[in-house]
């Protein structure tokens, strides 16, 4: 059983990201592990988060969907947690798939208002809103309860819908528009601070600036909310896009181009994004290991042909064979706002806002190998 319990938090931790252009929903995740009822086990469990995190992806009727944790320091050392969960969150602290910090205070509703996101909670709006007007904002605070096919999402005010691409405050795109550096040299989410030039500088684990969560503010100045240092401006922040791809009309998949970082999609690419699992025999005879290659350059966003067969391109999403554009080998464009990358029929890539529905009634679970002590509760 413990074997199966570790390939459950494995799944759950490829689930955790601090990432504001690809967390959905913000957590406390001290919160979410007591939540008994969900499976009427121990009083503090870490599978729970798992649980949620299915909620999430059937809520949105999308696959493979993050959130974004934030873990008080206290759950580290928490003995209602078993020894090997402590031990797991520990890791996903140091790998900064979660973010710690030394009290919680308002940090979940602060990363939730600049990043635009809804905050999976329990707590009622009537506790926040005094300081965060916008939790009666239809859809922004949501609730895990049980439900007759496992846990679901209920929202406090309105249907609940999460948007396909959330929207940050104004204050939220400015600190995001900048890479910030904290002075505490072992800072794993803003570890700018160190000498770049040191023959150690690639061994240290820190998020890429791209990715960096956002600051914490305090008295108005951008802050580490691990360290509760007064973060430097180490210069702009490269732009990205959120990509998705969708194959027979489901989302898989959600990717990040940046400036800095072009992304190639293919059946199996070095290092890019991988479509080959989810593709038919055909699709995956005509598509290249490397086949598209996305690219961002001042502020526009491009196509080009790296493979055998050549690139379709949609303009506006149109799926009329009229309106097809072929690219062939090395060509390249640049994508207007509404238009799709075609790998193969039916086989798309867009800006992640175009399809506001994932597709998909039954996500693939990350419980999928709990122990059914666990889930005990679904299974009446
Ligand atoms: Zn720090």
């Amino acid at each position: 059983m413990r074997f199966e319990v570790s390939k459950v938090l494995d799944a759950i931790e490829g689930r955790l990201t601090t990432d504001p252009a690809l967390a959905r929903a913000v957590i406390d995740l001290s919160e979410i592990v007591r939540y008994a009822d969900l499976d009427g086990g121990r009083p503090a469990s870490l599978l729970r988060l798992g649980l949620v995190i299915d909620a999430l992806g059937r809520h949105v009727a999308e696959e493979n969907v993050p959130v974004y944790a934030i873990v008080p320091r206290g759950l580290l050392s928490d003995a209602d947690l078993t020894s090997n969960e402590r031990m797991v969150v520990r890791r996903w602290a140091d790998d900064g798939v979660v973010e710690v910090v030394p009290q919680l205070d308002d940090r979940v509703l602060e990363v939730a208002e600049l990043l635009g996101l809804p905050v999976l909670t329990r707590t009622r709006a009537e506790q926040f809103r005094d300081r965060r007007p916008w939790v009666e904002d239809p859809g922004r605070l949501l609730a895990a309860v049980p439900g007759a096919g496992g846990p679901v999402l209920v929202a406090r005010v309105g249907r609940g819908e999460i948007p396909a691409v959330a929207e940050p405050s104004p204050m939220g795109r400015k600190l995001l528009s900048r890479v910030w550096g904290c002075p505490d040299t072992n800072c794993g989410a803003y570890g700018q601070g160190g000498d770049p030039d040191s023959p150690f500088a690639d061994m240290r684990k820190t998020t890429s600036p791209v990715s960096q969560p956002p600051p914490s503010l305090r008295a108005g100045v951008p802050t580490c909310p691990r360290h509760g240092t007064r973060l430097r401006d180490a210069g702009p922040r490269p732009a990205v896009e959120v990509l998705s791809v969708r194959i027979d009309g489901v989302v898989r998949k959600r990717f990040v181009v940046s400036t800095e970082t072009p992304v190639v999609v293919g059946r199996a690419p070095e290092g890019g994004v991988m479509l080959g699992q989810w593709l038919t025999d055909d699709a995956r005879k005509w598509i290249s290991r490397g086949h598209v290659r996305f690219a961002l350059r001042s502020g526009e966003l491009s196509a080009q042909d790296v493979s055998t067969n050549g690139t379709g391109i949609r303009p506006n999403g149109s799926l009329e064979d009229d309106d097809r554009i072929t690219l062939g080998r090395d060509e390249m464009r640049a994508l207007g706002p509404n238009d799709m990358v075609e790998l193969y029929a039916q086989v798309h890539v867009g800006r992640a806002k175009l399809w506001n529905n994932g597709g998909v009634t039954q996500p693939h679970s990350v419980m999928g190998e709990a122990p059914t002590m666990a889930m005990r509760k679904f299974n009446p």
